[in-house]
């Protein structure tokens, strides 16, 4: 492993994350939205979660820049990195497939919305954000540099901690009981391993 294609690694994440997400955007555009629960802080939160995970690290990778905050490169955390990328995509690609039609980029119910308590679901209510504090790991992992690699992990923690009570409150509204059930059973993005099924 060498530090040129750590980078090369993360490069191809990118690319592949587009590749994922690009036809679900597609298909959400055409599927009415039923409640809108989106706002101003939650934009500018998905805003942060790209500049870390997108903008800074691009600006790295094309320029070298911040090269003040440049570290030696380490061939083992460039093996953890692609092991934690490729995890990464996994869980997005799967999470993304389980949640199909229900899927929005933002908080928004749909029309027809159902509640999705099966997969990864069933372990674990946020597993496509779990996949994106992965992407930052592994970000931190590929990039020897400190800023671009830990831009990543600060974008995720802001939409994280901002979105999830938003977008819980949303889904109880949405369906009540169920939900709450379904909470008590799941995990945020850790599984609650010790309850029965
Ligand atoms: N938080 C989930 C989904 C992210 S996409 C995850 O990390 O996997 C965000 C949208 O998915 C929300 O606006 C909501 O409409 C929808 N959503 C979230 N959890 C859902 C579920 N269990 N079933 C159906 N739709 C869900």
């Amino acid at each position: 492993m060498t530090p040129k294609i750590a980078v090369l690694i993360w490069a191809l994440g990118l690319v592949a994350w587009v590749i994922i997400r690009v036809p679900h955007q597609n298909r959400a555009r055409k599927i009415r939205v039923a409640r809108d629960a989106k706002t101003v802080a939650d934009r500018l939160a998905l805003m942060a979660a790209t500049v870390g995970l997108s903008l800074i690290p691009i600006v790295f990778v094309a320029t070298g820049f911040p090269t003040f905050a440049d570290y030696p490169f380490q061939p083992w955390l460039g093996w953890l990195g692609l092991f934690i990328e490729a995890a990464f995509l996994w869980l997005f690609y799967a999470s993304h497939r389980q949640l199909g039609k229900n899927w929005s980029v933002t908080l928004e119910i749909r029309s027809e919305h159902k509640l999705v308590t099966d997969g990864l679901y069933r372990y674990v209510r946020h597993p496509m954000y779990l996949s994106f504090w992965l992407w930052a790991i592994a970000q931190l992992c590929l990039l020897p540099n400190v800023i671009a690699g830990a831009a990543g992990l600060v974008g995720v923690a802001i939409l994280y901690f901002s979105r999830i009570p938003n977008e819980e409150a949303m889904m109880r509204a949405a369906f009540g009981n169920s939900y709450d059930e379904y909470a008590r059973h799941t995990g945020r993005v850790v599984p609650k391993l010790w309850l029965p099924n």
